[in-house]
């Protein structure tokens, strides 16, 4: 019908019409996604290693995913959590046979799973204090965490960018040190239900907790009774080669948080709880209507039966190796513009000496889409279907944007 670039011309003019200015938006319109790569209405192709920020785990429109949405799109889409539907179930099972023993709660997004989680620790904290509301309700959480855009999850993220203009926030949050046990051990007190923190916190540079801090952490919870909170909303499904990437530290926390690619890019989130939580909601105490229909457990459902048939954990476990050491090789040969690379598995960050915004567009210039993270990090996220051949290609464009620059 139009023209690809009156197309284009429209989508900008509309979205400065109509569209609210809370994002910082790449000049770029994409229209349409086929496994790694996507397209934009200019008929440009990009190596996406965005993945819509940790969503797309099966990259764009794997098939069996869009015959599973297709199917059930056809057969039932909605129903109320006031009655069962066989999807939810179903996913519920497959999930505690991930987390262990437990139950499960679906919402829409990671920042409804932080909410429930948040909540759940109040719940904790009433039944600690036997019975009595306001006792014991502190949550300690980390210094440069991101736990979401809620009114409890930002209280839960002690950076200004993010806090300015909304105060005043949940009361009840105090903050330790990453991977500094004695600055947590230390803000625990009688009145703390709680310990919260990402198994590696994505937004603010890609920070990973050590193995031996987070063991600390779970003997803390155990020894103060507290419940140990893991938002695993960006590190989780696969992301880092294992299910939850706290499984890396042989450890197990009381309630998981999940979402981004647990839809596999339909919007799913949900939390796991373990037998210290798993009663804690009773009919009345918390809800959403979206959470967990059928169509978006398909999905779900769907995303893990191709992680599990194309075993993309072993797969992300592999080829992330040679992956890693080719952007340690980058960051050796481009000192003076990369500090360090860190992360884990499809989920890494090249920390880079200056401002990631001209970099990004740099990259995207050159075919690569990425993400900044904090600190001026870059984050590569590719999805876990990511060949071999397109993680080299993704070193390659970015070797040629560094040599462009020198
Ligand atoms: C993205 C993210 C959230 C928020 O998820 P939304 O789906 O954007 O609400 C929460 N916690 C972590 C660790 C995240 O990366």
């Amino acid at each position: 019908m139009n023209s690809p670039s009156i197309v284009r011309t429209n989508t900008a003019e509309l979205y400065d019409a109509h569209v609210m200015k809370n994002y910082a938006r790449a000049a770029v319109t994409l229209v349409r996604g086929r496994g790694t790569l996507v397209w934009d209405d200019a008929g440009n192709r990009y190596l996406d290693f965005t993945s819509g920020i940790a969503v797309s785990a099966l990259g764009h429109c794997h098939p069996h995913w869009v015959a599973a949405v297709q199917r059930q799109a056809a057969e039932l889409i909605h129903v109320s959590n006031l009655f069962r539907n066989p999807n939810q179930g179903e996913l519920a099972r497959r999930l505690v046979g991930y987390a262990g023993p437990g139950r499960v709660f679906f919402c829409n997004s990671g920042a409804e799973a932080d909410e429930g989680m948040i909540k759940l620790a109040r719940l904790h904290g009433v039944k600690k204090a036997g019975g009595e509301e306001g006792r014991c309700f502190k949550i300690v959480g980390a210094k440069n965490a991101f736990h979401g855009r809620m009114f409890g999850g930002m209280s839960a993220t002690p950076q200004e960018k993010i806090q300015k203009g909304f105060r005043p926030l949940v009361p009840g949050f105090a903050f330790g040190e990453l991977n500094n046990l004695e600055s947590f051990a230390a803000l625990v007190d009688d009145q703390t239900a709680a310990i919260l923190v990402e198994t590696i916190q994505g937004e603010s540079g890609i920070n990973p907790c050590t193995p031996e801090f987070l063991r600390g952490l779970r003997r803390l919870c155990d020894e103060r009774n507290l419940l140990f909170l893991l938002d695993e909303v960006q590190c989780g499904l696969g992301r880092t080669g294992k299910f939850y990437a706290f499984e890396h530290a042989g450890v197990r926390p009381d309630v998981i948080a999940m979402a981004k690619g647990l839809g596999g890019g339909m919007p799913i989130g949900a939390v796991w709880a373990g037998e210290k939580a798993a009663e804690l909601f009773q009919p009345g105490s918390h809800g959403t209507t979206f959470g967990g229909t059928p169509l978006a457990c398909a999905a779900a459902l769907a995303t893990l039966d191709v992680i599990e048939r194309e075993q993309l954990l072993a797969h992300v476990t592999q080829t992330s190796v040679v992956w890693h050491e080719a952007l340690c090789r980058l960051a050796a040969d481009f000192s003076r513009h990369i500090v360090a690379v860190r992360g884990r598995g499809f989920l890494v960050g090249v920390q880079m000496k200056d401002d990631t915004a001209s970099w990004l567009a740099a990259l995207r210039e050159r075919g690569l889409l990425a993400v900044g993270s904090g600190n001026n990090v870059i984050r590569l996220l590719p999805p876990l279907i990511a060949t071999t051949d397109e993680l080299a290609k993704s070193v390659e464009i970015f070797r040629a944007t560094l040599v462009a620059k020198a």
